[in-house]
C-alpha cells in the first residue's frame, strides 16, 4: 500500500506540473506579514509595526498592525518579519538572463539557442533569489528570452517577472551582429536589419512575443570591429524603429555610448538610453526636456576592469574597455548630479547573475543619493516599464512582490546585497 501511494504521488507530480500547482496555490492563498518596518520608497520614510495583508497574490492592505489585525480572516497564515526591513521587490531594467561571462566573445559561437534558454532558467532563479522580482531583458538570441518568460509565467521554472525584447536590432556588422565569422560562413544575428527593413524586424519581434524593442544606436565594447563612440543606426532608421514600436504599444530601449547616438536616439523618441558612456550636457538637457530615462549600468565597469584579462576577450575588446570605462565613469557621475531621470540596470551577463544589487553601492559612490538609487530600482523602474500599476511600491492592488533585509538600506545600500526574504506574487521564494 505504501508503495502504491508513493507511486500515485509521483505520478500526480509528473502529470500535473507541480510548479504550476504551487503557483496557483500561492495565487489563492491569504497571508499576513508582520513587518518590523516598511520603507516607503516614494518618501524615504520608515513605517514601523506594520502588517501587509496579501490575497490572491496581491497586496490587499498595508498599515498599522492595530488597524489591520482585526480585519484579517481567522486562521490566516502569518509570516513574522518583525525584526526586518521590508521593501518592494527590486527591478533591474537591463539584464541578459540567457547569457553569461563564460560565453562572451568567440566562446559564444558554439552556444546553441536551446542551451541559452536553459542557462536563462538558472540565471532567472539566481536573480529572483537575490531580491529582483522583475527584470527587463534587453537582448537575447533565438527568442530564448521569450521562451524563458513564458516558462516562468506558466510556473515551469522559478524566475522574476520578465519583460523581454527578443533579438536586439542592429546594423549589419554592428554591436548586435556576429562579427567573428569570415565571409564564407555567411551569417547575421537574428536582430540585424538595415534601412526600411527595421520596420519589418520590429513587427517580427512583436509577432513572436516581444514586450519592448531594443536597438543598438551606437557601437559597443564587447563586440568585434566596431567603436562605441560612433553612431550605428542613422536618425531616419531610429525614427522608423521608434514609430513602429510605439505604434504597436511597445516601449523602446536604445543601447547608446557615443554622444551623437544618444542625442539622435532621444530625438527619435526612445524611452531609455542604456549605458550612456559619452553623455554630455546637451544630451542631458534633451533627456530632461523629454523625460527620457538613463539606465547607467555602472557596477559592471568595475567588475570588467578587475576581470578583463581572464574572460577570453579579444585584444580589441580589452582595449575598448580600457578606453571607454574611465570616460563613462566621469560622464555618468556628472549625469547623476544633473537631475536626469535614472532607472536601475546592471547588464548582468557581462558579470555573474545574482550580483545585481552591487549596482546600488556603485551608484552611490558615483554621486547618486541612496534613496534615489533605491527609487531607480523601484518606482522609477516601474514607470519605465509601464508597470506602475502592478510593481515598484508596497500598495494595495500591486503584486505581493516583497523583500526583507536586515538594517537600514537608506543609510547603507550595501544591505541590499544580502536579501534574506523574497516573496513573488504572494509565494515565498526564499527565507521563511
Ligand atoms: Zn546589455
Amino acid at each position: 500500500m505504501k508503495r502504491l501511494a508513493f507511486l500515485l504521488i509521483l505520478l500526480s507530480c509528473v502529470g500535473g506540473s507541480l510548479a504550476a500547482q504551487q503557483a496557483s496555490n500561492a495565487e489563492n492563498a491569504s497571508v499576513a506579514i508582520k513587518a518590523g518596518r516598511v520603507l516607503d520608497v516614494r518618501t524615504g520614510n520608515y513605517l514601523s509595526g506594520q502588517i501587509i495583508w496579501i490575497e490572491g497574490g496581491k497586496i490587499k492592505a498595508v498599515g498599522k498592525a492595530a488597524e489591520i489585525a482585526p480585519q484579517l480572516p481567522k486562521g490566516i497564515r502569518t509570516i513574522d518579519l518583525s525584526g526586518a526591513t521590508l521593501l518592494p521587490g527590486l527591478i533591474d531594467c537591463h539584464v541578459h538572463l540567457t547569457m553569461s561571462p563564460s560565453y562572451m566573445g568567440p566562446a559564444g559561437l558554439h552556444f546553441s539557442y536551446p542551451r541559452q534558454a536553459l542557462l536563462g532558467a538558472r540565471n532567472a532563479r539566481v536573480t529572483l533569489e537575490a531580491g529582483f522580482t522583475t527584470v527587463r531583458n534587453v537582448g537575447a538570441a533565438g527568442y530564448s528570452d521569450i521562451a524563458l518568460r513564458d516558462a516562468i509565467n506558466a510556473g515551469d521554472v522559478p524566475g522574476p517577472r520578465m519583460l523581454v525584447s527578443g533579438p536586439p536590432l542592429s546594423i549589419t556588422g554592428g554591436h548586435g551582429d556576429q562579427n567573428f565569422l569570415a565571409p564564407q560562413f555567411a551569417f547575421s544575428d537574428d536582430g540585424v536589419a538595415d534601412g526600411a527593413e527595421v520596420i519589418h524586424k520590429v513587427r517580427e519581434n512583436i509577432k513572436y512575443g516581444a514586450d519592448l524593442i531594443k536597438f543598438m544606436a551606437t557601437g559597443g565594447v564587447l563586440s568585434e570591429g566596431d567603436n562605441p563612440a560612433y553612431e550605428q543606426y542613422s536618425p531616419e532608421e531610429m525614427k522608423m524603429i521608434v514609430e513602429t514600436a510605439h505604434g504597436l504599444g511597445r516601449k523602446v530601449a536604445a543601447h547608446a555610448h557615443g554622444e551623437l547616438g544618444i542625442r539622435n536616439a532621444v530625438l527619435a523618441g526612445v524611452d531609455s538610453i542604456e549605458h550612456g558612456s559619452y553623455i554630455n550636457d546637451e544630451d542631458i538637457e534633451l533627456m530632461k526636456q523629454r523625460g527620457t530615462y538613463l539606465v547607467p549600468t555602472v557596477y559592471l565597469q568595475d567588475w570588467l576592469m578587475a576581470n578583463l584579462t581572464s574572460l577570453g576577450l579579444t585584444a580589441s575588446n580589452i582595449e575598448k574597455a580600457r578606453t571607454v570605462i574611465p570616460i563613462a565613469q566621469r560622464n555618468l557621475s556628472h549625469a547623476f548630479r544633473s537631475g536626469v531621470k535614472i532607472a536601475f540596470g546592471t547588464d548582468a551577463a557581462v558579470y555573474p547573475h545574482g550580483m545585481n544589487a552591487h549596482e546600488f553601492e556603485k551608484m552611490v559612490q558615483m554621486g547618486l543619493p541612496p534613496l534615489v538609487a533605491i527609487q531607480a530600482a523601484t518606482v522609477n523602474a516601474a514607470d519605465l516599464l509601464g508597470w506602475s500599476d502592478r510593481v515598484g511600491t508596497l500598495e494595495p492592488g500591486k503584486f505581493a512582490d516583497i523583500i526583507a533585509v536586515d538594517g537600514d538600506p537608506v543609510a547603507d545600500v550595501r544591505v541590499l546585497q544580502s536579501v534574506r526574504f523574497v516573496m513573488k506574487g504572494g509565494e515565498v521564494i526564499k527565507g521563511e
